[in-house]
C-alpha cells in the first residue's frame, strides 16, 4: 500500500479529541489525521490540499484494498469516502466498519443523486453524505460537525429520550413499542435524531431526503416536519422539533 502522498504534519497523530479551536479569532489545530478514499485524482488533490491548508493531516487513498488496510492498522479522526472506487463500492467499507460498530465519522461523497443511493448509504451507516458536485466550504462544515461529535457511537441505532431509531431495519420506537411512521416522515426523523441538538438546514432536508429530483415542493419541508410533530404528539414521544425561523429545525428532549 502505496500512500499517494502523505500529511504534512509528518510524525503528528490523532490526539483522540477534538481540534484545538480559536485562539484570538485564528484556528489553531493540533492535527487530526483524516483518510480521504477518493479516485478522482482532480478532486482527491483538491480536497487533501484545502483540508491540509485548515490544518487536518491527510492520508490519500484511491482504491478499497488500501482503504480497508489502513483503517486496519491506523487510527482515524474521519472517513471521506468516495462510492465510486475502482476496485467496488465504497459502501462496503461502511457496512464493515458498522458492522464492527467502529465509530469512526464518516463522510460520503458521491456523484450519485438519487434518493434511494443517499438513503442506502445512511442506512448503512454513513454520518453524512455529500453529493458532488459541492463546495469546499460546505465539506469543510459537514466534516467538521462530524468531529465535533466525540466518542459518540454513530451507529445504526439513534436515540432521543424515549424515541429510537433503528436505521437497518427503518424502524422507530417510543417506549421500545414500534410505530408507524411513513416512509417520509421517517427520513425527517431520521436526520433530526442523527443531529440531535444541532440546528438541520431547511436544504439539507429536502436535499438529503428528498433529492434533487426538481419536483419538490417548495413547502414540502414544512409539511414533512408538521407531520411528523403531530405523529410525535400523538405517539408520546418525548421530543420536540423546534424551528430556527429562516435556518432550519431542530430536535431535542421536551419538557
Ligand atoms: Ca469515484
Amino acid at each position: 500500500m502505496v500512500f499517494r502522498k502523505t500529511g504534512n504534519a509528518a510524525g503528528a497523530c490523532f490526539a483522540g479529541g477534538k481540534p484545538d479551536t480559536e485562539k484570538r479569532g485564528k484556528r489553531v489545530v493540533a492535527p487530526m489525521r483524516v483518510l480521504i478514499v477518493e479516485d478522482s485524482e482532480e478532486l482527491a488533490d483538491l480536497l487533501a490540499k484545502g483540508l491540509r491548508a485548515a490544518g487536518y493531516q491527510i492520508d490519500l487513498l484511491t482504491n478499497l484494498a488500501d482503504a480497508t488496510s489502513a483503517l486496519g492498522t491506523t487510527r482515524y479522526a474521519a472517513l471521506i469516502l468516495d462510492l465510486g472506487l475502482p476496485d467496488g463500492d465504497g459502501l462496503s467499507i461502511l457496512r464493515e466498519l458498522r458492522h464492527r460498530k467502529d465509530p469512526l465519522p464518516i463522510l460520503v461523497l458521491t456523484a450519485r443523486g438519487g434518493v434511494e443511493d443517499r438513503v442506502s448509504g445512511l442506512r448503512s451507516g454513513a454520518d453524512d453524505y455529500l453529493v458532488k458536485p459541492f463546495s469546499f466550504d460546505e465539506l469543510v462544515a459537514r466534516l467538521e460537525a462530524l468531529l465535533r461529535r466525540p466518542g459518540q457511537l454513530l451507529g445504526s441505532s439513534l436515540r432521543l429520550a424515549n424515541v429510537t431509531f433503528d436505521s437497518e431495519g427503518r424502524q422507530a420506537f417510543v417506549d421500545m413499542k414500534p410505530q408507524n411512521l411513513s416512509a417520509r416522515e421517517i427520513a425527517v426523523l431520521e436526520l433530526l435524531l442523527r443531529r440531535k441538538g444541532n440546528v438541520v438546514s431547511k436544504k439539507l432536508l429536502e436535499d438529503q431526503i428528498f433529492g434533487l429530483t426538481g419536483d419538490v415542493a417548495s413547502n414540502a419541508v414544512e409539511v414533512y416536519v408538521h407531520r411528523l410533530r403531530k405523529q410525535l404528539l400523538d405517539i408520546g414521544a418525548k421530543v420536540k422539533i423546534s424551528t430556527v425561523r429562516g435556518v432550519g429545525y431542530v430536535m431535542m428532549e421536551s419538557d
